[in-house]
C-alpha cells in the first residue's frame, strides 16, 4: 500500500503534531531513571523493560489528525442579520479559550459557560454574562470549547468556530475540526446510519477522500474554507451520538482512494446510478478523473424505489415552476403560454444536456439542469425523458442524483447479496485506483 504525504503548501495551515508521551509511562520511566543507584545497578534485563515501555509509550503518543475548516454559514453584507447586530450564541460546559488573529494571536481563557458574538457595522464583539461587550481587534475571532466541545445556535460541534469578516464585509463562520470527527459527523447525513458496517466503511473511505481533495484545491488556492457543509459538497450537521459510526471510521483510518498520480481522487458518489454507464456521459472530463469513467454498468440498485421513476405533472404546474427559476425568468417572460417541453440533446449514457421549451409565441433552448433544478422533488436525476399527454407532462428517468462515482444503493446490494468487502466495492466504482495511507510527515504510522 502506498503512503500518500501531504504536499508542503497543505502543510504550511496545519499546526506541528504534538507527539505526547503517555504520562503514567512518563513518570515510570523518569522514577526508574532519576535514580542513579538503580540505574548503575540495572540488569540487562531490567534494560530491555525501559525500552519496552519507552517504545510503548512512544507507540501511545496520538498525532494529531490533518484538520478540515467546514464552512457552516456566509452572511452577505446586503443581509439584515448583517446589517442589523446579530448574535450567535456559543455554550460549552467546560469554558472557552478565545482568540483573535491579529499579529501574535491573543489568546484568552474563560470559565463562563455562554459567550455571544456579535456582528455588528462590519465589526465583531464578544460578550458573556459576567463581562461587559468587547469589541475584538481584527476581522477575524476564534472559540473553542475547553473539552474541545461547543454548541453554536444550539448545534453540539468538536474543535474550534473561526468568525471571520472577509474584505468584502461576508461573514464566514467556520468550524475547524480533525479530519476523521468530520468523518464521522458526515457518514449518518451521506448515508444511512442503520446500514452495515461495512458500508459505513465504504462511505468513510470515499467521504475522507472528497475531503481531502477539497483540502487539497483550497489551500492550494489559498480559500478561507476547505468545504461547505451542504449537500453541494458534503452534509455535515455538528457532532452526533450514533457511536457504532466511529468502529467504521477507526478501522479505515488515514485510508484514502488514489489514483496514478498518489492524490486523493474526486470521490463522487450518488444514491442511486439508475444503471447508466458513467463512462459515456458527455461532460466529465475524463483525461483528469479516468476512475470516473466506470464502464462496467452497475443494476446492483435495481431494486431501490428510484432506479426507474415516473410523474406526471401539469404544464400549467411546468411553467409556473420555471417562471420561478431565476436563469430563466427572463426568457420564460415572452413565451406566453407553455405548449410543451422536447428533448433536444441527450449523450450516449442518456443524461439530458438541452430541451427545448415551447410556448404558445416563442421558443426558447434550455440545459437539462435547469429543467431539473426547476422540478425539485419531481424529477431526480438529469437521465429522463418527456412525452406530452393532453395538457400533462410525463417525466420518466432512472436513479437518483448525479449518477457518477459510487452508487450506495448498488454497493448495498453488492454487500448483502455478495458479500463484498469496503475494499472490492470500491475498486468496482472507481477503477483503475489504489488505496493510499494518509500520513503527515513527521508523525508515526497512524
Ligand atoms: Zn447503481
Amino acid at each position: 500500500m502506498k503512503r500518500l504525504f501531504l504536499p508542503s503548501h497543505a502543510l504550511s495551515f496545519f499546526k506541528s503534531p504534538k507527539a505526547s508521551i503517555n504520562p503514567l509511562m512518563l513518570s515510570v520511566l523518569r522514577s526508574l531513571l532519576g535514580q542513579r543507584r538503580m540505574y548503575r545497578r540495572m540488569s540487562g534485563g531490567k534494560i530491555a523493560v525501559i525500552i519496552k515501555l519507552l517504545l510503548f509509550s512512544m507507540a501511545s503518543c496520538r498525532a494529531r489528525s490533518v484538520p478540515i475548516r467546514v464552512l457552516l454559514k456566509t452572511v452577505s453584507p446586503s443581509s439584515s442579520s448583517l446589517c442589523k447586530a446579530h448574535t450567535y450564541t456559543s455554550e460549552s460546559e467546560e469554558g472557552f479559550i478565545t482568540q483573535t488573529h491579529i499579529g501574535s494571536a491573543v489568546k484568552a481563557k474563560s470559565n463562563e459557560t455562554f459567550a455571544d458574538v456579535m456582528v455588528s457595522n462590519g465589526n465583531l464583539y464578544v460578550f458573556s454574562p459576567t463581562t461587559y461587550t468587547k469589541k475584538v481587534r481584527g476581522k477575524s475571532f476564534t472559540i473553542t470549547g475547553k473539552d474541545n466541545h461547543l454548541y453554536l445556535e444550539g448545534k453540539p460541534y468538536t474543535g474550534s468556530i473561526t468568525f471571520l469578516l472577509t474584505e468584502n464585509n461576508t461573514l464566514q463562520i467556520i468550524n475547524t475540526l480533525d479530519l476523521e470527527d468530520y468523518i464521522y459527523s458526515v457518514i449518518p447525513l451521506e448515508s444511512f446510519q442503520s446500514w452495515p458496517t461495512e458500508m459505513h466503511k465504504v462511505q468513510a473511505v470515499v467521504s475522507r477522500t472528497y475531503a481531502l481533495h477539497h483540502i487539497f484545491n483550497a489551500r492550494k488556492r489559498n480559500k478561507s474554507y476547505d468545504i461547505q457543509n451542504r449537500n453541494f459538497h458534503q452534509t455535515y450537521d455538528g457532532h452526533h451520538s450514533f457511536h457504532h459510526i466511529r468502529d467504521a471510521v477507526d478501522a479505515t483510518k488515514n485510508l484514502i482512494i488514489s489514483h496514478t498520480d498518489n492524490k486523493p481522487i474526486l470521490a463522487m458518489f450518488d444514491g442511486c446510478c439508475g444503471g447508466i454507464v458513467p463512462a459515456y456521459m458527455k461532460d466529465l472530463d475524463f483525461k483528469k478523473a479516468p476512475y470516473l469513467a466506470r464502464k462496467k454498468r452497475c443494476t446492483h440498485c435495481k431494486n431501490y424505489s428510484l432506479y426507474r421513476w415516473s410523474c406526471d405533472i401539469p404544464l400549467a404546474d411546468v411553467e409556473h415552476r420555471l417562471r420561478r427559476h431565476s436563469a430563466l425568468k427572463k426568457n420564460m417572460a415572452t413565451i406566453g403560454i407553455l405548449k410543451d417541453v422536447c428533448i433536444l440533446e441527450k449523450d450516449k449514457a442518456g443524461v439530458i444536456h438541452r430541451v427545448h421549451i415551447k410556448g404558445s409565441r416563442k421558443n426558447f433552448i434550455c440545459s437539462g439542469k435547469k429543467l431539473r433544478d426547476s422540478m425539485k422533488g419531481k424529477m431526480w436525476s438529469q437521465s429522463f425523458s418527456l412525452r406530452k399527454h393532453g395538457s400533462t407532462l410525463r417525466i420518466s428517468g432512472n436513479g437518483f442524483g448525479h449518477q457518477t462515482g459510487l452508487c450506495q444503493r448498488g454497493a448495498y446490494a453488492l454487500h448483502k447479496n455478495n458479500g463484498w468487502d469496503f475494499k472490492k466495492i470500491l475498486h468496482f466504482y472507481y477503477p483503475g485506483t489504489q488505496f493510499s495511507f494518509l500520513k503527515r510527515r513527521n508523525s508515526r504510522k497512524a
